[in-house]
């Protein structure tokens, strides 16, 4: 069985061998047993499925909910030749009927099918007349209630191993902590299940967390300097920071386009497809936008606001480099995130329970923002992968900030806040360290407490960094019903008292963006390929460019930068040696070898 689906990789997707643990599962699956299965992004989820789906007798059914995305999978599918369709919202009557028709005939090796449309008696019934190799459940964290892509349809899936108890079924997800893999398990009755749990790490993403100073020009420094012309995710907290945001990157010169819930449907799904289809477009985003996007050649992800969760930013930024590129993680974070974060837990509707939770995954949040210690083991740590070293690929790694003994300054503060009675909010507070002469100061005669003027050698963004780290440190809570005054918590008394140490990061000055070593496309091919190389690429990828617009298909479906740039190396002067390229199958040769090697030739 094992040399079948080898064969199938090399033959029809073109791959030489498998990654990690794909060929055990494939292995299991075929073999009839269910599998869940935990890799991150990118780490090639797909062939999981799709690989025993060929192997097996009958139609492979893979449940989605992204209906947006199904037709981009069965083309990209139909480029390497192998039997897909989708059965959705989006087809008529008549459409649906010739795939049921096919799937009846057996002339199909995978269905796409959103849950919704599974559980109607029609497709239920459907499914038990036809032979079916496996069910693969994607995205399978959407059963989880506590995380926010939750699909009360998925729940339901259980229905399938009650009713086809004898067809396997494979469950993937790329949501990696605990507390929603046992829900997974249960949920989708997946018990006897053999769990894949895959590292979690992105090698190729490298992560950075910068002090907001000026939120937007910053994302602008940063694009300007490392990502010209790259495609590239921006995601704000609010629909109005996404407008202004893609509004400020357009102006500027850099082709943004919005998306969020709030925008008109058919706006959303023609931003969507021209981010998947041109080759540089930045999308600025709620989190609403996403899932299941599975664009290889994002060069960047950048955070203008704090994500709620340690789970929520790594899914996110999870979608940076699919293709295994080098590719930035970037975010700007404040005081302000902090309070505002903090403050949306407090006033949402819901029970102390889930209060509790949220509030917790954002101190888990908060703590990755102001560690000293290597970002990227934080991270792995988090998701229970312990042992790993720094990565020498983060911020931190990079340029190691320096920890100092923070207890005196931090007493000074809680002092403060307590000498002028817990009224006031940080700006006052911090006048108050600094010595200022304010209206407010003399209104109040606050330049007469001890406090006053004690932290005069601090600038002020200085301290708002000492108080930032004090909040997610616990010792400081804002109060949002009296005018964000500043209150001690339980936890302040130990450091006034002197009973314990506390330790910061040390306040740097943001520094301006500067034209470094840029990660973007057009460089990682122009530092890998020789002139005469990089002359073949730049004409390939133009190619590619027309014959993804003839197939109206995104160009990547026509063949990854990755593969064109190993063309370009091999220089081809016939199909045979196109044939052994990495991601290029006997289909793909078919359709476009002669092609690619006239081109080729044509320049040498
Ligand atoms: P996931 O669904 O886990 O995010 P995908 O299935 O989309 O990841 O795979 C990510 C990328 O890696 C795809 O472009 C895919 O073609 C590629 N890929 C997957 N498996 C292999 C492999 N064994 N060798 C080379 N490339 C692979
Ligand atoms: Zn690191």
């Amino acid at each position: 069985m094992k040399h079948a689906a080898l064969d199938l990789l090399q033959t029809v997707f073109g791959y030489p061998a498998f990654r990690g643990s794909q060929a055990d599962i494939i292995d299991h699956v075929i073999q009839g047993g269910d599998a869940l299965v935990l890799m991150p992004t990118g780490g090639g989820k797909s062939l999981c499925y799709q690989i025993p789906a060929m192997l097996r007798n009958g139609v492979g059914v893979v449940i989605s909910p992204l209906i947006a995305l199904m037709q981009d999978q069965v083309d990209a599918l139909a480029e390497v030749g192998v039997r897909a369709a989708f059965l959705n919202s989006t087809q008529t009557f008549q459409q649906a009927l010739a795939i049921e028709q096919k799937m009846r005939k057996g002339e199909l090796d995978l269905v796409y099918v959103a849950p919704e449309r599974l559980m109607t008696q029609r497709c239920l019934e459907l499914l038990e007349i036809c032979p079916i190799s496996l069910f693969a459940i994607d995205e399978a964290h959407c059963v989880s209630q506590w995380g926010h892509d939750f699909r009360p349809e998925y729940i339901k899936l259980s229905v399938l191993h009650e009713r086809f108890p004898h067809v396997p079924r494979i469950a993937l997800t790329a949501t990696a902590d605990q507390a929603t893999r046992a829900e997974i398990i249960s949920r989708l009755q997946l018990e006897n299940a053999l769990q894949f749990v895959s590292s979690f790490d992105r090698p190729n993403i490298r992560y950075r967390i910068v002090e907001k100073a000026n939120g937007k020009h910053q994302l602008l420094d940063f694009l300007q300097a490392e990502h010209v012309d790259d495609a590239g995710i921006v995601y704000c907290l609010s629909r109005k920071k996404v407008e202004e945001t893609a509004e400020f990157l357009t102006q500027n010169g850099i082709p943004a386009l919005p998306y969020h819930a709030g925008l008109d449907i058919a706006i959303r799904t023609q931003n969507q497809a021209r981010f998947l289809r041109e080759d540089s477009i930045v999308m600025v985003a709620t989190i609403a936008f996403g899932m299941g996007i599975d664009k290889p050649d994002v060069r960047f992800v950048a955070h203008l606001d704090l994500p709620k969760s340690i789970e929520g930013y790594y899914q996110e930024t999870g979608r940076a480099g699919r293709d295994g590129a080098p590719a930035n993680a970037w975010m700007s974070y404040g005081l302000q995130d902090v309070v505002q974060q903090r403050r949306m837990i407090d006033e949402s509707e819901a029970d102390e329970n889930y209060k509790r939770l949220q509030s917790g995954k954002l101190d888990a949040m908060l703590a990755l923002c102001e560690t000293i210690h290597c970002r990227r083991s934080h991270l792995l740590s988090y998701f229970g992968e312990t042992d790993s070293k720094p990565c020498g690929n983060c911020d931190v790694c990079l340029h190691p900030p320096i920890a100092f003994d923070a207890t005196v300054v931090t007493q000074q503060l809680l002092s403060a806040i307590y000498r002028v009675d817990q009224r006031f909010a940080a700006g006052h507070v911090i006048d108050v360290l600094r010595g200022m002469d304010t209206d407010r100061i003399r209104q109040w005669r606050h330049e007469q407490i001890s406090t006053f003027g004690i932290g005069s050698d601090r600038s002020e963004a200085e301290w708002r960094a000492i108080l930032r780290q004090s909040i997610a440190q616990g010792y400081i809570s804002v109060d949002y019903d009296s005018y964000n005054s500043l209150k001690l918590t339980e936890t302040a008394r130990p450091v006034l008292k002197g009973q314990h140490k506390v330790q910061m990061r040390r306040y740097e000055k943001p520094q301006k963006a500067q034209k470094q070593k840029r990660i973007s496309n057009k460089d990682y091919s122009e530092a890998d390929l020789s002139a005469g190389a990089r002359l073949i690429f730049e004409k390939l990828r133009a190619w590619r460019m027309e014959t993804a617009r003839l197939h109206n298909v995104p160009a990547y479906v026509i063949f990854h930068d990755a593969t064109l740039r190993d063309i370009a190396t091999a220089n081809p002067s016939s199909l045979t040696d196109l044939r052994g390229v990495s991601g290029v199958g006997e289909k793909k040769l078919a359709t476009y070898g002669e092609q690619i090697v006239e081109l080729v030739s044509s320049l040498n």
